[in-house]
């Protein structure tokens, strides 16, 4: 893409000074062509670095590097919300120490414009936290070029806790490499990936806590988003996203499931009105970025398939985007098409010759990769793009035959 758009800037340059001057002695034609290719050419290779390329982003995402964040994350033990907070090698704490210092190495990779900053806060009793606990989010923040522009944001995000059966059970392994290692791993390499890049928007990747507990790093990180009026144009949440082997028997290295709300989550009776007037189920912002994940997948991710799923989420199930969707903004879920109960929120044991629990053996690291590109694809994408119109809307209160 860089050089595409370098080299048609180039020929514009060139067919604009050549329009310019066409009338003018051939002198000064010249020199002005020369001051012009002159200008092109040293601006090229700065221009070559900063404009996001999507062929070296998609190949710098590397399955190996998926594999040794998910089997670092899964050498914690276990990454419960209510598990050691201080123990250097067991427990959240140590996972959320590393994490941060492995998003701190890609700083310097971005020209020390990667903010990266742990977002503590302390979680009130709640029907899984059974004492005040402090929760931790890792934000990364890629910041947008333009001051105007920096105000908008796109969020990669997955959840970095994991639980086994119960949920409160902070002592035992609870390995998480499919929920959530796989998501947070995406998360990781797509930030390794895009940081070189300068983008419009301001690209953040988050990796949250508590989503075990009740959705709660990302209920946290929204609210704080909503209190301070950012206008986040699409959060994509990655959970589940490492399994190609289903309970089904059926195995799919293909397709991921992108998930999205028709009817806004905060919907208000008068618009709910309206909507059953006049249709629009379609047309919700998050039904929107769905698509055009899967426009932008069959066109630069062709290993890839998306599969719009219309629904909020999986039945009886949530994620880290509902909070955002409660509070007006467009999110979705990525999961893997097929899904295994047997290594999900379960006790690591074998029954009857079954192995239950989430390990990394369960794990396609490839296809992580796969989802990883689609994401950092789409988020490139958004990010360059121009901002979303605002209060763009068809006014449908009264029928006229003509204007
Ligand atoms: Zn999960």
């Amino acid at each position: 893409m860089a050089m595409h758009l370098t080299l048609s800037r180039v020929l514009r340059l060139l067919v604009l000074a050549y329009q310019r001057n066409r009338k003018l002695p051939a002198m000064q034609t010249s020199h002005s062509l020369l001051l012009t290719l002159f200008a092109a050419l040293t601006l090229s290779p700065l221009q070559a670095q900063k404009e996001p390329n999507l062929a070296h982003i998609t190949h710098a995402i590397q399955p190996e590097n998926i594999e040794r964040t998910i089997r670092r994350l899964v050498g914690f033990g276990t990454r419960n919300t209510l598990s050691s907070q201080t123990d250097p090698q067991r427990g959240i704490g140590a996972a959320r120490d590393w994490l941060y210092g492995e998003f701190m190495k890609l700083r310097e990779g971005s020209g020390k414009r990667l903010i990266v900053e742990k977002q503590t806060f302390i979680q009130p009793v709640a029907p899984r936290v059974p004492q005040p606990t402090p929760l931790t989010n890792i934000v990364a923040t890629l910041p947008g070029d333009l001051p105007a522009d920096q105000q908008r944001f796109i969020i990669l995000s997955g959840h970095y806790d994991s639980m086994c059966n119960s949920p409160t059970d902070a002592v035992r392994d609870a390995p998480g490499a499919n929920d959530d290692a796989s998501g947070t791993a995406a998360v990781l390499e797509a930030a390794r990936a895009l940081a070189p890049y300068h983008f419009k928007a301001t690209i953040v990747f988050l990796c949250v806590a508590g989503e075990e507990q009740g959705l709660l790093g990302s209920t946290y990180f929204a609210e704080q988003a909503k209190q301070q009026k950012w206008r986040i144009e699409a959060m994509f949440t990655n959970d589940i996203i490492g399994g190609t082997r289903g309970g089904n028997g059926i195995e799919d290295r293909r397709t991921v499931r992108v998930f999205s709300e028709g009817i806004a989550s905060n919907e208000t009776e008068a618009e709910a009105k309206t909507r059953r007037s006049v249709g629009g189920e379609e047309d919700s912002p998050s039904r929107q970025i769905a698509r055009y994940i899967r426009e932008v997948t069959a066109k630069y991710v062709q290993e890839m398939r998306v599969t719009l799923i219309a629904r909020r989420d999986r039945y009886l199930r949530g994620g880290d985007h509902i909070p955002f969707n409660e509070r007006g903004y467009a999110a979705v879920r990525f999961t893997e098409p097929n899904e295994d109960y047997r290594h999900q929120h379960q006790n690591v044991r074998t029954e009857n010759d079954i192995i239950y629990g989430d390990l990394p053996e369960f794990v396609d690291f490839p296809y992580v990769a796969k989802v990883a590109r689609v994401n950092a694809v789409a988020a490139a994408l958004m990010a360059s793009a121009p901002a979303i119109p605002q209060g763009v809307g068809l006014l449908t209160r009264r029928l006229r035959d003509s204007l």
